[in-house]
């Protein structure tokens, strides 16, 4: 939690209706709207941390948190009111983040009760289309969620971050915790209700192959900034900050490059503590091309004509 206070964030819409987020040091990561921004780094990079600040779950005690042109970096709770239902998130895991007390039907209710001025009936109704919605059984409304298995969970879930009509959900491992098979199907659902709800997504995994199949634009972070920010593709395919590479080169290619096969870039040594991050570049300390400037200079995260964001002082082309 005290890790949150070291980063400065900001959300913003520029007039061409664009998601402008600014984490600590100036780095910058746009997100328009309806696509899906992959945020990807090793688990303690700062990640979930950044999440949280933009769904202000967390205090943010330095910088600015604008959405949708709105500063809600100091908003109260009952300021926050209105944004928060624009603004969901959804967890890793669903068991620890449902009551086990309450039934499914009234955790979904719960966001309309709190926050949409609807009857009883009304309530009933959307709670049966956010089931339909989701794929989940009319009949399911009294049960309870330890009857469920991971994925219904997790769609319990997602019915709860949707039942508002968010314009953006930050989705912070939503996959991570389940079977591989119930994964692809939980993907495939989040894909689908982008598109029939016209949702913005920040999607954050360690599993880059999952990043690479929903995202259309990813932000690689190292050490609570973002090092490298582009389209998925582009990155996925040719990595310019030496820290992407290595992530990258430990995803099992699927298809064939023309280079033939790819070599596994081994980092040496552990992430530093962000608490007490090194002097120059951050990753110098593991970074195989690091030079003597590397150590003395910090590298801005700087935008290339291909668009390309990369904090590195030797990046490879962009
Ligand atoms: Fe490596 Fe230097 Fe680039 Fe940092 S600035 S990533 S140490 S080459
Ligand atoms: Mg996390």
């Amino acid at each position: 939690r005290a890790l949150s206070k070291r980063f400065s964030i900001g959300t913003r819409f520029s007039s061409e209706g664009r998601r402008v987020v600014h984490a600590v040091d100036n780095v910058s990561l746009t997100v328009r709207r309806g696509e899906t921004v992959g945020l990807v780094g090793e688990s303690g990079c700062g990640k979930s941390t950044l999440a949280r600040c933009l769904v202000r779950l967390y205090d943010i005690t330095d910088g600015q948190l604008l959405f949708d042109g709105d500063d809600i970096t100091a908003k109260s709770l009952a300021e926050l009111r209105p944004v928060r239902r624009r603004l969901q998130m959804v967890f890793q895991d669903p068991s620890a983040s449902l009551n086990p007390r309450r039934r499914v039907g009234d955790l979904v209710a719960e966001p309309l009760r709190v926050h949409a001025k609807l009857t009883s009936a009304g309530i009933r109704e959307r709670v049966a289309e956010l089931f339909d919605l989701v794929g989940l059984l009319p009949d399911h409304v009294g049960r309870y969620p330890h009857e469920f298995s991971g994925g219904q969970r997790q769609r319990v879930g997602i019915a709860r971050a949707i039942a508002l009509n968010p314009d953006l959900v930050v989705l912070d491992e939503p996959v991570s915790a389940l079977d591989v098979s119930v994964q692809a199907q939980i993907v495939n659902l989040l894909a689908d209700l982008q598109d029939k709800l016209k949702l913005t997504y920040i999607f954050i995994a360690h599993d880059l192959s999952v990043v690479r199949q929903v995202s259309t634009r990813i932000a690689v972070m190292y050490l609570g900034s973002i090092v490298e920010e582009g389209p998925s593709e582009e990155v996925f395919s040719a990595p310019a900050h030496p820290y992407s590479q290595a992530l990258i080169s430990a995803v099992p290619v699927v298809e064939t490059t023309p280079s033939g096969r790819r070599k596994r870039i081994i980092l040496s040594g552990d992430v530093p503590s962000p608490l007490k991050p090194p002097a120059g570049c951050r990753f110098h300390p593991r970074c195989p091309v690091a030079k003597d400037r590397c150590r003395t200079e910090r590298p801005a995260l700087v935008e290339h004509k291909s668009g390309r964001k990369v904090a590195c002082h030797f990046p490879a082309s962009v």
